[in-house]
């Protein structure tokens, strides 16, 4: 079995990068460096920062996959106001998008950055890291251990490529800034009266997630574990790990939700969430008895989760997340 080569590679970041680093192993390695001497223009269109709770803030991005025309912005960059500084979790993909973050934290406080969260490895939550450290070289980098290995080993500069080359270009001078203090589940950060806690229950949307539920607040930030009203990608996911990681969540009784990409919502966000996934991987795994190919299942799904077809990316993205669902079912079975 192998996976159906009809979808867009669009849809599936990380196999692009996987495509670039095979056709143009010599292009990538002479990457960011020399690409980067010279930035590109700061971002064109102008986004609010949104208070969800006393002193958390949220940007959220346009949706949409990144592009010329959104200049790589489509993640949800928020910050954390502490009497110690600020927190800022998952800053965006590209120094551009760092320097609208600072602008936006500095109309709500003089207070300077001290800490960062990346949630996981993908480039669209991390790279504009880079803004951060160059205005606060002194802010503390978290991540999860996986997301440090990863971004060393190769996929930062993958992402920067990958980055530019979605965004032609408008990511220019953007390098990477690789967190450097790893956390991971059950650890509690403190920061001026906030307590920061790290919740990892194994491979999920990615092997290199966190979520953070910052308290007395009770806000979680789910990185992309949970998108609200998207089908997220699962290339370097687990079906069932997301599922689980997804019912940890919604125990945990979160008042606000920040997704990873979407609007920010309740608890019935992740619900939701838990409950395509739930109706994705189940169908495949009846239908894998039933001795169906995944082509074959893809209308099946389809019809089934029909309650979520308004979702953005949905039916385009079925496909993929079909073949990749039969994937893990079929190892299963192996
Ligand atoms: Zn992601």
């Amino acid at each position: 079995m192998t996976i159906s080569s009809s979808y867009s590679v669009k849809q599936c970041l990380p196999g692009f990068v996987g495509f670039i680093l095979v056709l143009s192993s010599l292009a990538v390695g002479l990457s960011s460096a020399a690409d980067n001497s010279q930035e590109a223009e700061p971002l064109r269109d102008t986004y609010s920062a949104t208070q969800v709770s006393d002193s958390v803030y949220v940007i959220h991005g346009p949706s949409g996959l990144p592009n010329p025309g959104n200049q790589g912005f489509m993640n949800n960059p928020a910050f954390v106001i502490t009497a110690e500084g600020v927190v800022v979790i998952d800053s965006g993909s590209s120094v551009q998008i760092g320097r609208m973050v600072l602008e936006k934290i500095e109309t709500v406080t003089n207070l300077p950055v001290v800490a960062i969260f990346s949630t996981h490895i993908h480039g669209d939550h991390w790279l504009a890291n880079q803004a951060i450290h160059e205005a606060y070289p002194a802010v503390k980098m978290y991540a999860h251990p996986d997301l440090i290995e990863l971004a060393q080993g190769g996929e930062a500069e993958n992402w920067i490529d990958l980055m530019m080359q979605l965004t032609n270009d408008s990511t220019k001078g953007t390098v990477a800034v690789i967190p450097d203090m790893p956390v991971n589940d059950g650890d509690q950060i403190h920061i001026g009266g906030s307590i920061f806690s790290i919740h990892h229950k194994g491979q999920a949307h990615t092997t290199s997630d966190i979520a953070v539920l910052v308290m007395p607040e009770n806000v979680i930030f789910t990185g992309d574990l949970v998108f609200n009203k998207r089908l997220g990608r699962m290339d370097d996911g687990n079906f069932a790990g997301l599922s689980e990681t997804l019912d940890h969540l919604i125990s945990l009784g979160p008042s606000v939700v920040v997704p990873g990409h979407g609007i920010t919502a309740g608890v019935e966000i992740i619900r939701s969430a838990k409950r395509l996934n739930d109706m994705i991987y189940q169908t495949v795994q009846e239908k894998f008895e039933d001795g169906l190919s995944d082509f074959e299942m893809k209308p099946i799904v389809l019809e089934r989760t029909s309650e979520f077809s308004d979702w953005d990316g949905f039916e385009e993205s079925m496909g993929r997340i079909v073949s990749l669902s039969y994937l893990e079912v079929e190892e299963e079975n192996f």
